[in-house]
Parts: C-alpha cells; sequence; structure tokens
C-alpha cells in the first residue's frame, strides 16, 4: 500500500461503500459476503440458500401428492433441493418415491402389455 494523505483527492479504494453488520455491528465493505466478526451472511444470493429451512409438513405432502401424480416432478424436485443440506433428506425420499412411481407405472404397463399379447395370442391362436 502506497503512503497517501487521507484529506487528498479522493481515490478508487476510499470511495469503496461501507455497510454494517446487523447482528454485531462490524463495518464491512459493501461487497463482503460474510461479516468477518460473526459470519453473518450478507449475500442475498447465498442468504436463502444457506438458511433455507426443511420443508414444512404442508409443502412435503403437497410434494408427495405431486410426486404420486407426476413422478418426474419428485424426482426434479428431489434432485434440486439436494444442493438445500436442510432439504437433503426430504429430497432423498422424493427421489425414491418418484422413482418407485415411475417403476409402478412401467410395471402397469408391461403387465398392460403382456395382457394385451396374452389376449391377443389367445383370440388368434384357434386361427393358425
Ligand atoms: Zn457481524
Amino acid at each position: 500500500m502506497s503512503i497517501e494523505n487521507p484529506d487528498s483527492t479522493p481515490n478508487p479504494s476510499s470511495n469503496k461503500q461501507i455497510k454494517y453488520c446487523p447482528n454485531c455491528g462490524n463495518q464491512a465493505l459493501a461487497q463482503a459476503v460474510i461479516c468477518v466478526k460473526c459470519g453473518y451472511s450478507f449475500s442475498e444470493f447465498y442468504k436463502p440458500l444457506a438458511n433455507k429451512s426443511a420443508w414444512s409438513g404442508l409443502s412435503m405432502f403437497l410434494l408427495i401428492f405431486g410426486t404420486l401424480l407426476i413422478p418426474f416432478f419428485g424426482i426434479i424436485m428431489g434432485a434440486v433441493s439436494l444442493s438445500t443440506p436442510a432439504r437433503r433428506t426430504q429430497g432423498i425420499s422424493l427421489l425414491v418415491l418418484g422413482i418407485i412411481r415411475e417403476l409402478i407405472i412401467l410395471i402397469m404397463i408391461v403387465i398392460f402389455v403382456i395382457g394385451f399379447f396374452s389376449v391377443n395370442t389367445y383370440y388368434t391362436y384357434p386361427y393358425f
């Protein structure tokens, strides 16, 4: 750092905006992401991600309901929630539920197809 007179013409570094930590009152640079004193997160982007709470009972009920209707929705929601620590367990549950639901649909399709063909061969068999 060069020796500069604080009363001289403003230089870019002295123009840096200052903000105060709402948690401990510590002075911090405007572009600071967290308070160096107490660890408070200033960033509006990182804050909701880090502080995201687990889904409530109602949210979870709606998510499970949505997954049962559209398994792909549960798989997507489950995969997205893996980046949020508080929702990881719930996300894995949704992922598993979505995959099981998807498999049930697949098995039903297979049973239907097998059933269709067995009925079809039953009716067509006498003609061979
Ligand atoms: Zn602080």
